[in-house]
């Protein structure tokens, strides 16, 4: 079984959300990036929780202050996906041993990632474990009824995401030391990208009642699309030739790779969202307001199998599933 069986089979309520569900304030349960919680008269709250493991997520020997980063970073993701604003969020920490270096500039890290993205520690727990890992669970504000969905793409809909793809997977590689890079300005912005990725907030915020469906690209291009088709009953067709790369890494790296990564690699935390053709003129205007960037990928299709169909794709060896925990 890999994750998303499990969580079907183990953990998605067997139910349509139940009276009792929508009276106790759940407007949103298990399926999307995060769950919403009636909050206020016009607030909903967007609540998310995710988890990293040393050896799994980060490598080991990774300096403490940029796991802090990465792990906010990538939590906060999950809010920018729904349109949401961060406000606050718990830490669990489980440490083989107490190393009070290690802890000091973790906690540097972590307060410095909390100021720069906006979001105010109000709890968590500390226990002793085997490895480290660390579960951040963030919550964040969004108006009601504005909050981006998987669901909601329609046929026709035009697909973009917000920045380059591949430089997640680039920078793991250089990371493990499976890639070597002449270019030592490239090796720093891929180890920036890996260890403080940009949760894309503000663009999050502004495609609120522009874009029809929305996730941020945790697992690869390819996986999370599919889930936006899944949840809305669609498919997906993308060009491999529109995909947005990082230039320099083109010296470095055959196209081919690159773009490989790009569709089946994860760790961008970039947003993938659809458009309406009458919210087009909206997102422009958006664009042109310059609080984001956006890449036309592709359009949305009838449903079929399978749910992303890849042009130009035909040399290159893709895993459509993403990165999968029990694969
Ligand atoms: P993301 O990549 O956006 O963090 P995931 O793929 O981890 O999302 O999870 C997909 C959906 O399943 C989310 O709505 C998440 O809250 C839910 N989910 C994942 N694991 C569990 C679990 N153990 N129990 C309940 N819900 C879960
Ligand atoms: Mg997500």
């Amino acid at each position: 079984m890999n994750e998303f069986n499990i969580i079907d089979t183990f953990f998605k309520p067997k139910a349509a959300q139940s009276e009792s569900d929508i009276a106790s304030g759940i407007r949103l349960g298990v399926g999307d990036d995060c769950a919403l919680i009636s909050k206020s008269s016009d607030l909903d709250l967007a609540v998310s929780v995710d988890t990293l493991i040393e050896g799994v997520h980060f490598p080991e020997s990774s300096p403490p202050d940029l796991i802090a980063h990465r792990a906010l970073a990538v939590a906060i993701s999950d809010l920018a996906a729904m349109g949401a604003e961060p406000r606050y969020f718990t830490l669990a920490l489980t440490l083989p041993h107490a190393d009070t270096d290690w802890l000091a500039a973790f906690s540097g890290g972590l307060h410095e990632a909390a100021t720069q993205l906006n979001c105010a520690i109000i709890g968590g727990d500390t226990t002793r474990g085997q490895n480290v890992s660390l579960s951040i669970h963030v919550m964040g504000d969004v108006a009601k009824d504005q909050a981006l969905l998987r669901s909601g793409a329609k046929v026709g809909d035009k697909i973009y995401v917000t920045g380059p793809l591949g430089d997640g997977a680039a920078a793991l590689a250089y990371l493990q030391k499976r890639l070597t890079l002449q270019d030592r300005d490239l090796g720093d912005y891929l180890s920036r990208r890996f260890y403080k990725p940009q949760p894309q907030v503000r663009a999050g915020l502004a495609l609120r009642g522009v874009a029809s469906a929305a996730i941020d690209i945790s697992d690869g291009l390819l996986a999370d699309l599919g889930h936006i088709c899944a949840a809305s009953d669609v498919a997906a067709r993308i060009e491999t030739k529109r995909l947005p790369l990082t230039q320099p890494l083109l010296a470095q790296v055959a196209l081919s790779h690159l773009q490989q990564w790009a569709l089946s690699g994860g760790d961008d935390y970039q947003l993938c969202f659809t458009v309406a053709k009458k919210r087009q003129s909206k997102l422009m205007q958006k664009l042109a307001e310059a609080e984001f960037s956006a890449h036309l990928i592709g359009e949305i299709i009838p449903p079929g199998d399978p749910l992303v169909i890849v042009d130009g794709a035909e040399d290159l060896n893709l895993k459509r599933s993403g990165y999968q925990h029990f694969a």
